[in-house]
């Protein structure tokens, strides 16, 4: 039995701690409890917006119609041959846990995603990565339920169209399915992705040449530790921003004029600029605007030091836009989830 709850405040649940209510609210803990919400909103006429972690948004505004809370949980490794094992992760469920779950079973391909925050379910969203791997380098396929017909569907990797923290899901297909769970195919055999420089550089340092899982999730936890604020103690949704993408001819202009610029060669034949270094650059690393700032120890992630309100989010990153596009001519665009 579900419990439509009204007028509920999401304040605990989005890691911006922004204070803003859903008009209708409800927890799903099972794929009956979702049907039945799903023909609630359908009997009473209300959009429903699909709520995992909250870490990826910024709630602007009251969110009209239906909030479903997805924490529908539960992992396992549903099969396996000599080589891989393909393990199924419930929507619902914790990322950090499900990736704790593989490394604890010896299956190789997840660990450099360690300790993203959020849920299993919105990993495909925006297609999650870190350290040199994304999602879509382990993905097999996922279930999903139409919000309206409540019919259930598998997608592949290839019908995800999964791009740089991007897929179908937030373009063609946004709001148009519930993730009800996602499948990885994870390797039995050690297949590191060492090759991102921080990563390399600390187990260097800890002088690992031959690493295990563990290593490199040990290593993972610290360097995100020293470098990423903890929503817990400072609020924030992670990159405000995507790194941006641009074209070979203006790569090559911008780097003539500032030789310095870190770049790294994109999937797609563009180059990536980490835009943490044209914010840090355009002088908003640590810098102050009342209740907000870009975060002192990595310029790409906007924290709330408490109390501050969406309007006041939004007018920095609007600033950090103005102030990048006139030095380098390049449009920031959010990673975050504006609602
Ligand atoms: C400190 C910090 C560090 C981070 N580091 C990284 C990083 O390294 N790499 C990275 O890629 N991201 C990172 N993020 C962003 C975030 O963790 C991921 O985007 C994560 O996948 C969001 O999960 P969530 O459950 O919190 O999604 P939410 O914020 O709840 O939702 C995000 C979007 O997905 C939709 N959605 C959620 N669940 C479902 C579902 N089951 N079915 C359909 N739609 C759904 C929502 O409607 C919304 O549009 C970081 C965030 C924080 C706070």
């Amino acid at each position: 039995m579900i419990k439509i709850k009204e007028n509920i405040d999401l304040t605990p649940f989005n890691t911006f701690r922004l204070k803003q209510a859903a008009e209708f609210f409800v927890i799903v803990k099972n794929v009956q409890d979702l049907r039945a919400a799903i023909i609630w909103a359908k009997e009473n006429k209300q959009p429903i917006f699909i709520l995992g972690g909250g870490s990826n948004i910024l709630i602007s505004q009251k969110i009209k119609g239906l909030v479903i809370k997805n924490e529908i949980k539960g992992m396992e490794i549903i099969d396996k041959n000599d080589d891989y094992a393909l393990v199924e992760g419930k929507g619902g469920e914790s990322w950090t846990k499900f990736v704790n779950f593989t490394v604890n079973q010896g299956l190789y391909g997840l660990e450099n995603l360690f300790l993203i925050y959020g849920t299993v379910g919105a990993a495909p969203i925006q297609n999650i990565g870190a350290y040199g791997v994304e999602l879509k380098d382990v993905f097999y396929h996922l279930k999903a339920i139409n919000l309206k017909t409540g019919h259930e569907k598998i997608f592949s990797a290839a019908d995800c169209l999964f791009a740089y923290r991007d897929s179908i899901f937030k373009n063609k297909l946004k709001g148009k399915y519930f993730i009800y769970s996602v499948v990885v195919k994870l390797s039995r055999k050690p297949n590191f992705k060492l090759t991102y420089a921080p990563l390399k550089t600390e187990l260097a340092k800890r002088k690992i040449t031959e690493p295990c899982l563990r290593d490199i999730v040990n290593v993972i936890t610290d360097i995100r530790n020293s470098k990423l604020p903890n929503p817990g103690v400072l609020p924030n949704a992670g990159s405000y921003f995507k790194n941006i993408e641009i074209s070979e001819r203006k790569f090559k202009s911008l780097l003539k004029k500032y030789p310095e610029m870190p770049y790294f060669q994109s999937d797609n034949k563009k180059i990536k600029i980490p835009s943490g270094w044209l914010i840090e650059q355009a002088g908003f690393k640590g810098k102050r605007f009342g209740k907000v700032s870009m975060y002192e120890k990595q310029a790409l992630i906007l924290v709330n030091h408490g109390g501050a309100q969406a309007k006041d989010i939004l007018a920095l990153a609007e600033k950090v836009k103005k102030a990048v596009n006139k030095k380098f001519g390049v449009d920031l665009v959010e990673e975050v989830r504006v609602i």
